[in-house]
């Protein structure tokens, strides 16, 4: 039989070693006798397993030393009301690109608690692209500037990191987080949900620079403060314990691979292959980004004859290629190729990709 590929968007594929080790770890960790599920927190076995956690993340990101690593709850929805409640600093507006659905939440989020500026929108080309940068409206002013670096159902990814200018720069990078190099000292902030790249749901990270911490706005909930959470190395309260230890293997699986550098270049080569498929197919699948834009992790598609979606979808899990069906709110389809996707899972995607259109043409 041939092998899965998943190619959910997220909760998504977990690198099979990592899986193996987990398992292997499961009933008895280190000798413990314990599993990692069973273990408290302030126990000394956890507190070195998040320890090297966040250490494997920072040397993998380069992460200065004037930035807190967090590992929370709730998603990166919470994150669109915990950013503005940490970081509005008594400033009263807060500039966005709109680059699509996700981005479109973090706004609608943050105009509970301060007017919102879109600096740059992606609409009018049907988020295909971004305005260039220096036709942007950035407020000078403004508390922060907030850009979603991967859409993940639109499948827009930006090429480079915004500039900001003296304004702290956010970033919702849960779709493509640790899938290529980034300069961290260019962000303020940054937060992602772990459960498309790092592993698996119920662990948030964010990652903030020092002095935007402690000045929250009034009526904050304790929970929702992130000088509480530095100051308490994210054990204010229980966190995502298991969560935490898996994201840690990925990151150790992560330095196996090469760290990031080696990872986006397997991330580079996934994704020209697949959007190799596409433009050849002469029509018969259709990418609705433009390429400067397209994104590495999530390959939205249509088919040009939409009645054929089903038999695809249907065909597609014939040969073990599953979750390719998009987001109800885009249709068509979508190919989720995150850093534990491997080549061959490509590389079977786009051999069914091409007999799919020569038996249906
Ligand atoms: N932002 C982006 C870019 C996402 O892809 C998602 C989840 N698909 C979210 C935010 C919301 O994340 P969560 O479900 O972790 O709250």
């Amino acid at each position: 039989m041939s092998p899965v590929f998943n190619f959910s968007a997220g909760p998504a594929v977990l690198p099979k070693e990592v899986l193996l080790e987990v398992q292997n770890e499961l009933l008895d960790w280190h000798g413990t006798g314990m599993s990692v599920m069973e273990m408290s927190h302030r126990g000394k076995e956890f507190m070195q397993i998040a320890a090297e956690a966040e250490e494997d993340l920072r040397n993998l990101m380069g992460i200065p030393k004037n930035y807190h690593i967090l590992f929370l709850q709730g998603g990166a929805s919470t994150q669109f009301a915990m950013v503005p409640m940490n970081l509005l600093r008594g400033r009263s507006s807060i500039d966005f690109i709109n680059s699509g659905h996700w981005s479109k939440l973090a706004i609608k989020e943050a105009r509970k608690y301060a007017s919102t500026n879109v600096v740059a929108s992606g609409e009018e080309s049907g988020y295909a692209n971004i305005p260039p940068e220096d036709t942007w409206k950035r407020d000078p002013e403004a508390a922060y500037l907030h850009y979603t670096s991967n859409e993940t159902i639109g499948g827009l990814e930006f090429p480079y990191v915004p500039n900001s200018g003296d304004v702290p720069l956010v970033c919702d990078m849960s779709s493509n987080f640790l899938s290529r190099p980034i300069d961290v000292s260019r962000f303020g902030c940054i937060y992602g949900g772990a459960q498309k790249n790092i592993g698996p749901a119920g662990l948030t990270i964010v990652i903030i620079r020092d002095d935007l911490l402690g000045q929250t706005v009034p009526g904050t909930p304790t929970m929702f403060d992130y000088r509480i959470h530095a100051d308490g190395d994210s054990m204010y309260n229980t966190p995502p314990t298991f969560a935490v230890y898996v994201a840690g293997l990925v990151f150790k699986w992560l330095q196996r691979q090469g760290g990031l550098k080696a990872i986006e270049q397997r991330n580079i080569e996934k994704a020209a292959l697949l959007y190799e498929t596409i433009d050849t197919s002469s029509g018969f699948y259709i990418c609705p980004v433009d390429r400067p834009f397209r994104s590495r992790m999530n390959v939205p598609f249509r088919l040009a004859d939409e009645s054929l979606d089903e038999a695809f979808v249907k065909a597609a899990q014939a040969r073990n290629l599953l979750q390719l069906k998009g987001h109800r709110a885009m249709g068509g389809m979508r190919a989720s190729i995150y850093n534990a996707m491997p080549l061959e899972g490509v590389k079977a995607l786009c051999a069914f990709m091409q007999d799919f259109s020569k038996d249906h043409r």
